[in-house]
């Protein structure tokens, strides 16, 4: 038997091309794992009622850790995204999406290492929501006005924003115990307590207890508001340690350091629970890209990575980084993306698994 077993979920679009550039790479580290496969999307679809079939939630219950590819959402119609459902039928409640700088990438900047702690549960992405017009809108639109909460437009739609104790401990001290783990020196809470008191003011509110919690850990705590995070994270993206916040600022400040360090093609990320961990690339399923053997795969090979570590395989996981860090800095055998930021075309570039190659004689 293998000493590990691993849920693979290729996912769709450029998910297959990159899970397997991911595999091959992992497995020439001679780690000893065996994939357990595992289908889900809009390719299964027919085959069984269902993007999320039970067996996949299954096995990744039994084998408590899953890699997946990117799965494509249909868009206004059709089910709702694949991998919000696993996050929360698994409860993974923290997504994990560490930036840090890989010299020669053609980023703007150098010297980035922070970690975005997002909550992945609540906040607007419950999915508590009520359509224009709809018998549910109506009545909440009066229970607003009977409660002197406010006026709401009769033709408006509504989207709820909970935010509870419970969960907002879990992912604060989830910030703190992955600071410490990780030889971090800071947690800073991120918010808008300023307007959404109820919701972002019980977040702060209760982040304040957790770092009290952690007094002496060691670990500095501070706050920002979100709008100001997002300025300072573009002039000073070197001042930032761990930063964890709620779920849809969580969404967009992971793609805006994603940015910062270059680009979604190299931005890793992990969603992790107490039972179980799901890694997967921060980027989604680029379908203009799929099966061209173009796509870049350093986020999902970056997200086996974060997987390595988490099976404790530490020797595995430094020479899939070291190769990485390797393999870009030449820029030689590079994929398209990064030939383009670091010189301007894409001339040389070459394909997803030419780089995989690449990295494999690097281990
Ligand atoms: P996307 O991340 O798929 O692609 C946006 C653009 O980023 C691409 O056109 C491409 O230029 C670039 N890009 C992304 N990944 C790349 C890579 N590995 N190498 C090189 N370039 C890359 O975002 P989108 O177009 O908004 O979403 C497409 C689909 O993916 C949607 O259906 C969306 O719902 C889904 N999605 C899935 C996940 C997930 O599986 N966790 C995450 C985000 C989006």
């Amino acid at each position: 038997m293998a000493k590990h077993t691993v849920t693979l979920i290729p996912g769709d679009g450029i998910g297959p091309e990159l899970t397997t550039a991911m595999t091959r790479v992992v497995e020439a580290t001679g780690v000893d794992i065996e994939w357990e496969v595992a289908e889900a999307g809009a390719d299964v679809m027919d085959k069984y009622g269902t993007p999320l079939p039970e067996h996949v939630l299954e096995s990744v219950r039994k084998n408590k850790v899953a890699i997946k590819g990117p799965i494509t959402t249909p868009v206004g119609t059709g089910f709702r995204s694949v991998n919000v459902a696993l996050r929360k039928e698994l409860d993974l409640y923290a997504c994990l999406r560490p930036a840090f700088s890989i010299p020669g990438n053609g980023s703007r900047y150098e010297d980035i290492d922070l970690v975005i702690v997002r909550e992945n549960t609540e906040d607007l992405y419950a999915g508590i929501e009520f359509e224009q017009g709809s018998e549910g809108a109506a009545d909440l639109i009066k229970f607003a006005a009977d409660h002197g909460a406010g006026t709401i437009r009769p033709d408006s739609g509504l989207s709820l924003k909970p935010i509870s104790i419970s969960g907002t401990q879990r992912i604060v001290r989830h910030a703190f115990d992955y600071a410490i783990a990780n030889g971090r020196k800071k947690v800073t809470a991120v918010h808008k307590a300023n307007i959404l008191k109820m919701s972002d003011g019980l977040f702060l509110k209760v982040a304040r207890e957790v770092a009290e919690e952690y007094a002496d850990s060691g670990i500095e705590f501070d706050d920002y508001i979100v709008d100001a995070t997002c300025m300072q994270l573009v002039l000073h993206p070197e001042w930032w340690d761990v930063l964890v916040m709620p779920n849809l600022y969580g969404d967009i400040l992971s793609d805006l350091s994603a940015g910062l360090i270059g680009g979604l093609g190299i931005a890793p990320g992990a969603n992790i629970g107490d039972e179980c961990a799901l890694f997967e690339p921060v980027h989604g399923s680029a379908p203009k890209y799929a099966g061209k053997d173009l796509a870049n795969p350093t986020a999902e090979i970056l997200s086996a990575m974060l997987m390595l570590r988490h099976l404790g395989e530490t020797d595995a996981a430094d020479r899939v980084l070291d190769a990485v860090r390797t393999v870009i800095g030449e820029g030689e055998r590079v994929t398209y993306d990064i030939k383009r930021s670091r010189f301007g075309t894409t001339e040389g570039s070459v394909g997803t698994q030419a780089y995989a190659d690449a990295l494999i004689e690097h281990l």
